[in-house]
């Protein structure tokens, strides 16, 4: 079958992977559709190291093709979408609510791939740019069939973490404000949780004018090509500001754009080793920074809910996919993510 397999070097489709059957507890999924999420370059660019040779993709969704032994929530021919976390469901962590948490689902990358009988790891628990993939029932989250699977792709992964870190994690409330900085996939998909939260104003900033549009459509009422604007619009500062672009100087400019009480939500991603610095002074008055992994999700959960807000016109999914490639176009399909030429880019089987 064909994939997209990153050996160090390299990344190339190849059509000789082969995949182990479903064992207890696990579910192998035909996938129809997967985003490609930044995540993915940044494997192959070193920002996020991860041992090789690896299946590609972490946001995908398909048609439940066989199920292992003990799986009874899914069965063959479900739709399901994704989700990257093979959390236990059986520790205090994954027990509290907190699955992002569990210890179980990070860390460990299994090889259910393989090619010429030598193993691949699987990247995010999920690699969705294969034919195929087998994942554990808890990843697999079923949705209603009517939902294209070219849409129903980006919730695993940009929806979960945007839309999540918005209800979640930040629990915006009615009438907040928020100001985005970057407006790629995951910044549209913080735009438009903060207006499924009801927030007041929403200010969207990006380097890029031509953002503005797209930007507008998912939820922001202002939109700024510099952070130097807000100030104009909110002159006491943000309740929430989220950093989605992974750059220090702009993690700094979050954290000063805080009202009192305010909080600094950051879900870009910089380099392993990238250090951010501020003002102490600027954190007095009950001001936080706040981690947030995976948007605090629990994916049985939000994966569903965000289904049924999609299916009421609420949370947009269509008009994430900006393009579809065939898995043979991956390059490209990379080289226009790159370049912030797609809000995401999906490949299809
Ligand atoms: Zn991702
Ligand atoms: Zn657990």
């Amino acid at each position: 079958m064909r994939g997209v397999v990153f050996d160090g070097t390299r990344t190339e489709v190849v059509d000789d992977l082969e995949i182990r059957d479903p064992g207890p507890g696990e579910v192998l999924v035909a996938v129809a559709a997967a985003g490609l999420c930044h995540s993915d370059l940044s494997v192959i660019d070193g920002t996020i190291p991860f041992p090789v040779p690896v299946v590609l993709g972490h946001e995908g969704a398909g048609v439940v093709e066989a199920v292992g032994p003990g799986v009874g929530h899914v069965k063959p021919g479900d739709h399901v979408a994704l989700s990257t976390l093979a959390n236990c469901g059986a520790c205090a962590q994954c027990d509290r609510g907190r699955p992002t948490m569990c210890r179980k689902a990070i860390g460990r990358p299994g090889r259910p791939f393989s090619r010429g009988g030598k193993p691949l790891f699987q990247f995010a628990s999920n690699s969705a740019f294969a034919e195929r993939t087998v994942v554990r029932a808890v990843q697999a989250v079923k949705i209603p069939d009517d939902l294209p699977l070219t849409s129903a792709a980006l919730i695993g992964c940009g929806v979960l973490t945007g839309v999540g870190a918005v209800l979640n994690r930040a629990k915006v409330g009615l009438g907040d404000t928020v100001v985005v900085i970057g407006t790629g996939g995951i910044g549209l998909n913080v735009l438009q949780g903060a207006r499924l939260a009801g927030a007041l104003t929403v200010v969207a900033v990006d380097s890029n004018p031509a953002k503005e549009a797209v930007a507008r459509q998912f939820g922001a009422t202002h939109f700024l090509t510099s952070a130097e604007g807000v100030r104009d619009i909110l002159p006491d500062g943000a309740d929430h500001a989220f950093e989605c672009v992974g750059r220090t100087e702009l993690i700094r400019q979050a954290i000063d754009l805080l009202d009192r009480h305010g909080q600094a939500v950051l879900l870009g991603v910089p380099a392993a080793s990238a250090e951010a610095s501020f003002l102490v002074s600027s954190m007095y008055l009950d001001k936080s920074i706040l981690g947030c992994r995976y948007g605090s999700s629990r994916p049985q959960r939000d994966i569903a809910l965000y289904a049924d807000l999609y299916r009421e016109g609420r949370l947009l999914l269509d008009e994430l996919v900006t393009e579809t490639y065939p898995v043979e176009d991956f390059a490209k399909a990379a080289d226009d993510a790159h370049h912030g030429r797609v809000a995401r880019g999906v490949l299809v089987f």
